[in-house]
C-alpha cells in the first residue's frame, strides 16, 4: 500500500506529463499544418490580386511589360510573383526596394517568358550591392568595374548585381540591361556549361543555326560593320547575353539593321 502510495503519485505525474507532450506536440503539429495551409492559400491570394501599385511600377520602369498585351501581362505578373516568392534578395551596403525586387524579377522573367518552363532552379540568391563592384564583391575595392557576376563555385546559387546598373538598365535605352545580362549567363548555364550555346532553349529545334550567326555577326563586329557593342566580341557567351539585352530592349531597332539574327532569336527565345 505504501508502495502503491508512494509511486501512484509519480505515475499520475508521469501520465500527466506524458499526456500534456502529447497536447503539446498535437498542438504543435495543428499549429505547423495551419500555417502551412495559410501560407499556401495566401499565396493563390497573392497571386490572384497581383497589387495595383506593382502594376504601376511595371507600367512606368519595365518598357517590355508595357508593351505586352493583357493575356501576356497577366502571365508576366504570376511569374514575377513565383520568382519573389522563391528567391531570396539581399541588400549589401544598400537598401532593397520594391523597385529593385520587381526589376530583378522581370530580368529573370523576360527571358524565358516564351516557355512553360522557365525556373531558375541554381539560383539561390541575389545579393544587391549600392554601386559597381570588384570581383570580391567589395564596392571599395581600387578595381571595381562589375555591374552583375554570377558563376560556379564559391559563386554558385548566387548573382551580384550592382542596384545603380540594375535601375539605370531599365531607364536607358542602350542595348545595356546587367539584370537581364545577368539572368541570360544563366539560362545559357542551364545545360551545365556558360559557352553561349543556350541548349535548354534551342534542344530539339535543328532548324535554329545560332552558332553560324553567332561567328557571322562576331566577325562584322570585328570588321567594325556591326553596332553591337564591343563587349560581345569578347566571347561567344557574352556575345548571347549582348545580343539578347538588345533583342529585349530594342526588338524593333534589331529586327531593321539584323534581320537574320532577329529571326533567329526570336526562335531561340519563342518570343
Ligand atoms: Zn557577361
Amino acid at each position: 500500500m505504501l508502495l502503491h502510495v508512494g509511486t501512484h503519485p509519480v505515475t499520475e505525474v508521469f501520465y500527466t506529463m506524458e499526456t500534456a507532450l502529447v497536447v503539446l506536440l498535437s498542438a504543435s503539429f495543428l499549429i505547423w499544418l495551419a500555417s502551412r495551409f495559410y501560407l499556401k492559400n495566401s499565396k493563390i491570394a497573392v497571386i490572384n490580386n497581383f497589387p495595383n501599385s506593382w502594376r504601376e511600377l511595371l507600367e512606368k520602369h519595365v518598357c517590355f511589360y508595357r508593351k505586352l498585351g493583357p493575356e501576356k501581362k497577366e502571365k508576366f505578373e504570376k511569374r514575377i510573383l513565383t520568382f519573389l516568392n522563391q528567391k531570396e534578395i539581399i541588400g549589401k551596403g544598400t537598401s532593397v526596394e520594391l523597385l529593385d525586387r520587381l526589376l530583378i524579377a522581370s530580368s529573370a522573367v523576360i527571358p524565358l517568358l516564351g516557355f512553360s518552363e522557365w525556373h531558375y532552379p541554381m539560383l539561390e540568391e541575389i545579393i544587391l550591392l549600392p554601386e559597381s563592384f570588384s570581383q570580391h564583391y567589395d564596392p571599395n575595392a581600387p578595381q571595381h568595374h562589375l555591374a552583375g557576376m554570377v558563376g560556379t563555385g564559391e559563386l554558385a546559387g548566387k548573382m551580384f548585381l550592382s542596384r545603380k546598373a540594375l535601375r539605370s538598365g531599365f531607364e536607358s535605352f542602350d542595348e545595356r540591361n546587367v539584370g537581364l545580362h545577368e539572368f541570360l549567363h544563366l539560362v545559357d548555364s542551364a545545360d551545365g556549361r556558360i559557352d553561349g550555346i543556350p541548349q535548354m532553349l534551342i534542344q530539339n529545334r535543328a532548324s535554329i543555326p545560332w552558332l553560324r550567326v553567332v561567328h557571322e555577326e562576331m566577325q562584322k563586329l570585328s570588321e567594325g560593320k556591326s553596332d553591337f557593342r564591343e563587349y560581345a566580341r569578347s566571347s561567344q557567351e557574352e556575345f548571347l547575353t549582348v545580343a539578347g539585352e538588345y533583342f529585349f530592349e530594342k526588338p524593333e531597332q534589331l529586327a531593321q539593321r539584323h534581320p537574320v539574327l532577329y529571326a533567329v532569336l526570336r526562335e531561340v527565345f519563342n518570343q
